[in-house]
């Protein structure tokens, strides 16, 4: 037990992490050029906040929560935080930022999130996500920027086949209609969806659209659309939506079966799905979410966003053969030839700090190694160069500098030799100094 991992969850070793820090750098650069700020909130609020802020007839509040006391007295029921949306509005009111400039564009990445689900391919208790929210703007364009910048992210990380699900959900003003309508096309079929939909039939009846058995599934296919529901103005905004998408040149498709499994979502719902994963699996969800900071005690203040499974993201870049180069490598490795301890230690220990002081990665032999290992263990790490201090080289105050892909191999002066290696690393051609 001591070695072993909870369900669940997962360790990201040094060459996965790799290509971590490569999808949250293009978050980041995405994000800049779309102008959204970083927010970083705790990984654990008071539950009360998603019970209110995910709804209570949700999965993730009824069954999938990680839920406990602290040792308050008395004690807070807190939960760790299940997903982004509820948090950043909190933070938003919290920091009055709702007082400043509106729009208020946020964004967050590779953020922790907890939920007791069943573990399955890309998909953990302890997940991963990057999100981006935008408050203070009911402009359909705010929708179009976020499903853009949602688009363009896995458009960066050189994902094709990538396709835009577009729908709309209504308002509170159309929606109680439209919940109606499915109620009466539901209600013949009822025996037949499954035991989850059919309590929650009427309370929430759109929740049955989004049911993934297959018993509903099919049920689903014959339901009445929500846009032949929609009030004039929620159709205007969805109309308004896929004009400035189509400007923007992101491609999209309507989908009636689209209606997000959280609560809080009014008008704009979309998913970003990927070809390779198959109609079960998005990459991306999200949408318009007017009433949620007024139900979270803000001001009515309109909101849209989005999230990404960071997990699910990495998988499909690997299916898809486009991850990056794992890492940047070993610049240099030093050798020691013959006496291991004393002056020629020394020398190589002093000459691998002057080279990490020349922005160099060096690394040098800690296990004890025979010269013919070390020069062994230098081509397993990458090295591109090998530094070789011996006893000949300490007393001529030279070093061997091997460039290890040429086979090629010159004496340098010791004080030469960080230069040399990054002159050369910068060159063009990689061969020869
Ligand atoms: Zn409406
Ligand atoms: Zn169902």
């Amino acid at each position: 037990m001591l070695t072993a991992r909870p369900r669940g969850t997962n360790d990201i070793l040094p060459r996965e992490a790799a290509h971590w820090r490569a999808v949250e750098a293009a978050v980041h650069l995405l994000c800049r050029r779309f102008a959204f700020g970083e927010i970083r909130t705790p990984l654990f609020e008071y539950t009360e906040l998603f019970q209110r802020g995910v709804g209570e007839d949700t999965d993730i509040v009824e069954k999938e929560m990680y839920t406990f006391y602290d040792r308050a007295n008395p004690p807070r029921s807190l939960t760790l935080r299940p997903e982004g949306t509820a948090a950043v509005v909190r933070a938003y009111l919290e920091n009055r930022l709702d007082a400043g400039p509106q729009p208020v564009k946020l964004y967050y990445v590779a953020s922790p999130m907890f939920r007791y689900d069943r573990p399955q391919a890309g998909r953990y208790r302890q997940f991963h996500q990057a999100g981006a929210e935008v408050f203070g703007a009911a402009d359909p364009a705010a929708d179009a920027e976020v499903i853009a910048l949602a688009h363009g992210l896995f458009t960066e990380l050189g994902l094709l086949g990538i396709e835009v699900r577009l729908n709309s959900i209504g308002c509170p003003g159309c929606r109680p209609a439209y919940r109606e309508r499915l109620r009466e096309y539901y209600r013949p079929h009822l025996a037949e969806a499954c035991p989850e939909c059919r309590r929650r039939f009427e309370r929430n009846p759109l929740r049955l659209i989004d049911c993934k058995k297959d018993a509903c599934r099919l049920l689903a296919a014959g339901a009445p659309p929500v846009i032949a529901s929609l009030c004039p103005a929620c159709a205007e905004h969805f109309t308004s939506v896929q004009g400035y998408l189509a400007v923007l040149g992101v491609p999209f498709a309507v989908d009636p079966g689209i209606v997000r499994g959280l609560d809080y979502y009014t008008r704009t719902v979309f998913e970003v799905v990927h070809g390779g994963l198959g109609a079960q699996s998005s990459l991306c969800g999200g949408g318009r979410y007017d009433g949620l900071v007024e139900t979270l005690g803000g001001p009515p203040t309109p909101a849209v966003g989005f999230a990404v499974g960071m997990e699910r993201l990495l998988l499909t870049m690997e299916k898809e053969g486009v991850l990056p180069p794992a890492g940047e490598g070993l610049d240099v490795f030093v050798t020691c030839a013959g006496e291991a301890a004393g002056t020629v230690r020394r020398a190589a220990f002093a000459l691998l700090a002057r080279l990490r002081a020349a922005g160099l990665a060096a690394e040098m032999d800690l296990a004890g190694r025979s010269f013919k290992a070390q020069m062994k263990h230098a081509g397993r790490l990458g090295a591109r160069f090998v530094a070789i201090v011996g006893e000949d080289e300490v007393a001529r105050d030279v070093v061997g500098l091997r460039e290890m892909a040429a086979g090629t191999q010159v004496e340098v002066p010791a004080g030469e030799v960080a230069e040399r290696v990054a002159a050369a690393l910068r060159g063009a051609t990689r061969t020869g100094f």
